[in-house]
């Protein structure tokens, strides 16, 4: 039976998470003698001490790993980077904050071992960690994903998961421009099972997070999975052509009773209206066209400045 395990974490400015995370990854996999395993550190571009952190750890511990991009180039890139270096038999990708607890990488390898393929986990109810308005925002995230596009995410889907060789390889073929893997995933097909959990508290450190950040992963999000909202422009032009088709009759009543048609506001307001849609619309195939420009252009990914991984898989 196949068993080495890689652990990837994506870190960005971790400096404070780097050894709890490491030691409690450590101590899960002592406790499963059977299972040899790597972890990975996939460094994406961090402006603190993270580095250093990882380097100390590395000195002392061969399973240690690390790849470190020359800037920021997004945790679903670093995840990807990740699973290049990868040796493992199966692969999970964690967050280095420990809000995905360790303990439950027991319960992922033996689901794996029992045949899936896909090992998901999503936010069991509601993350008492995270603020409201985050929690407002989640919720419209995975709301809008579903409804614009053709994969469908569970509530609360997070990036702790673990995916088979078979997987990985699957996505490695995938030359995608920033890529999304929640959906890839999903897309990818593969048997998946879905277990839940409790996200823990931040150990150290902020959510990585900008809102700006958040509404760009939204876009991506849609945009990298459907064309519908090209859709809209059509259905938005039939709906208005039928209604300015209504407006016909009431042209004849007032030229035939006499009354002039007045309304220089109503005139305004619906120049400015139609602007605005047009504007709009404009704006969604503007972010099409720009994913296709970013597409066509391949460059690369990610770029990679350091890592102690003698050679590429
Ligand atoms: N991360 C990353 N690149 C980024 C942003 C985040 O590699 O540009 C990493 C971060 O270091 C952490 C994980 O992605 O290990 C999740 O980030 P965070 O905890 O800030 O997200 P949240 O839990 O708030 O959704
Ligand atoms: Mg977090």
């Amino acid at each position: 039976m196949p068993n080495k395990i890689s652990v990837l974490l994506p870190v960005f400015n971790e400096e404070l998470n780097i050894e709890p995370i490491y030691s409690a990854i450590k101590s899960v996999f002592d406790a499963l003698p059977e299972t040899s395993y790597e972890i990975i550190f996939a460094d994406d571009g961090s402006t603190d001490h993270t580095m250093a952190a990882i380097k100390k750890i590395v000195q002392q511990d061969s399973c240690v790993f690390y790849v470190s991009f020359s800037r920021n180039f997004g945790k679903d890139n670093a995840l990807m980077a990740g699973l290049q270096y990868s040796t493992g038999d199966a692969l999970i990708t964690m967050d280095a904050d420990l809000q995905h607890p360790p303990e439950m990488i027991p319960e992922l390898i033996e689901c794996w071992k029992n045949g899936f393929e896909v090992v998901y986990t999503f936010r069991e109810d509601k993350n008492q960690h995270a603020g409201f308005f985050s929690q407002i925002t989640s919720k419209l995230f995975y709301k809008t994903v579903n409804r614009l596009s053709d994969v469908n995410l569970e509530n609360g889907i997070a990036d702790y998961r673990l995916m088979d060789r078979k997987v990985i390889n699957s996505l490695l073929q995938m030359n995608e421009n920033n890529p999304f893997f929640r959906g890839l995933l999903k897309w990818a097909g593969f048997k998946q099972k879905g277990i839940p959990y409790k996200p823990g508290a931040r150990k150290s450190g902020d959510t990585k997070y900008s809102t700006s950040k958040l509404v760009s992963l939204a876009t991506q999000g849609i945009t990298s999975f459907s064309t519908k909202p090209l859709e809209f422009a059509i259905y938005l032009g039939f709906v208005f052509s039928f209604l300015s088709i209504l407006y016909i009759p009431y042209v004849f009543y007032s030229f035939f009773s006499g009354v002039s048609i007045s309304g220089w506001a109503s005139t305004i307001v619906t120049i400015a209206f139609f602007c605005g849609l047009q504007l709009m619309i404009l704006g969604i195939i503007g972010l099409y066209l720009g994913k296709v420009f970013m597409q066509v252009k391949q460059r690369p990914q990610f770029i990679i400045s350091e890592t102690n991984i003698a050679t590429k898989k």
